[in-house]
């Protein structure tokens, strides 16, 4: 690969099929695999990732709104796609779109019903949420009657899974809340197949639970972050390589005498004579402002430079004085040596928020 001439996310396809290969290692032969796409695939890019995911044969796709499974569709993906929190203003472009909902409440579930029956539909396939613990989206385990009553007055739509997701699959201080959920599932999946008379496939696990819960896998599993690269755990995390790489170059460097100030509001003084470098990559691109002030770092030569004074829309403004480096010179935000991951722990947040905040102004460029 070239060195870079502006700031890329350079995304780097043979890692996502990797990362692929790792989490099916985790599961039996028969599970399916769900490859979770939303937010622009965790930042990355929506069509060419869930096109080589096409192509390595992932079974399902899951979306969150209905405009992104849209995307996918026009972009030619003709793999299902679940929208994990439909809204009902968009059952109908959902149908047109064959877009799977997440039916997670009797209010939604109705809604979808009779938008299916408008559109004559017969046997739409559907997903049923329910709430094990994590009280976001689904229905009760004591509405399972209320939810068979329904699906049971129709042809319309047919349920092609039943499903639920971990609170903390993460956090193994929480296993027995999390052996609960599995075991709640278990119960209300076993009651509604009995009250459907067919088989619907079952889920649960996203990413940390693939890793930490095998007997949580059922039919199919929902990873996402481990796709792009973190496992949440420093131990899965080693097995996993960050797909996505965000770079820049150095715009222009400044010396700065004692006294000085850099940036707006003067927010940084120089206390000693140092030398800064300007970047072309500010909070419009993905840097919050929360990384201003000696927060944040970048990589420059592979060494660590601290963001100083606050961040700009377009730009922010490096600490070079100990760096042999000059105008034009790459720049690594995160990647797979300086991950995302470490680079968000300086302002308490997580892989997940860094990634997914590369603003669409970021060109991105794959590595195939
Ligand atoms: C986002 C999401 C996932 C993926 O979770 P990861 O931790 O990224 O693997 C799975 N299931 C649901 C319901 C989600 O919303």
């Amino acid at each position: 690969m070239p060195k870079a001439q502006e700031t890329i996310l350079e995304i780097d396809l043979k890692s996502l099929k990797y990362n692929v290969a790792f989490i099916k290692s985790k599961l039996k032969n028969d599970t399916k695999f769900l490859a979770v796409v939303k937010a622009f695939a965790y930042g990355s890019d929506t069509v060419e990732i869930a096109k080589y995911l096409e192509h390595l044969g992932v079974d399902y796709f899951a979306v969150a709104y209905a405009d992104e499974g849209i995307a996918l569709r026009k972009a030619g993906i003709r793999t299902p796609i679940l929208v994990l929190h439909p809204l009902p203003f968009n059952f109908k472009t959902l149908i047109e779109h064959c877009l799977e909902p997440s039916l997670y409440s009797s209010r939604v579930l109705k809604a979808f019903v009779a938008v299916a029956k408008d559109l004559k539909q017969k046997n739409y396939p559907v997903h049923i949420k329910f709430n094990t613990g994590l009280n976001r989206l689904g229905f009760a385990e004591s509405e399972t009657e209320t939810v068979l009553n329904i699906l049971d007055k129709n042809d319309a739509i047919k349920v092609k899974s039943l499903f639920s997701h971990l609170a903390a699959s993460e956090v193994l201080e929480e296993k027995m809340f999390t052996l609960n959920q599995i075991e709640t599932f278990k119960s209300i999946a076993k009651k509604v197949t009995k009250g459907l008379g067919y088989q619907p496939l079952l889920h649960q696990s996203n990413t940390s639970g693939i890793l930490n819960y095998p007997e949580a896998h059922f039919d199919m599993v929902r990873s996402g972050i481990g796709l792009y690269g973190f496992g949440n755990d420093p131990k899965f995390d080693s097995y996993l390589k960050p797909i996505a790489t965000l770079k820049t170059i150095i715009s222009q460097i400044h010396t700065l005498k004692v006294g000085d100030t850099l940036g707006y509001n003067r927010a940084f003084k120089a206390t000693e004579p140092i030398k800064t470098a300007t970047l072309p990559i500010g909070h419009a691109d993905g840097i919050s402002r929360q990384f201003g002030n000696g927060k944040g770092f970048v990589f420059i030569n592979g060494k660590k430079a601290a963001i100083l004074g606050n961040v700009c829309m377009d730009m922010i403004m490096v600490d070079t004085t100990n760096i042999d480096c000059e105008e034009g010179d790459e720049v690594i935000v995160f990647g797979p040596e300086h991950t995302a991951n470490q680079l968000s722990g300086s302002i308490n947040s997580i892989s997940y928020e860094i990634i997914t905040a590369v603003s669409q102004r970021v060109k991105r460029v794959f590595l195939r």
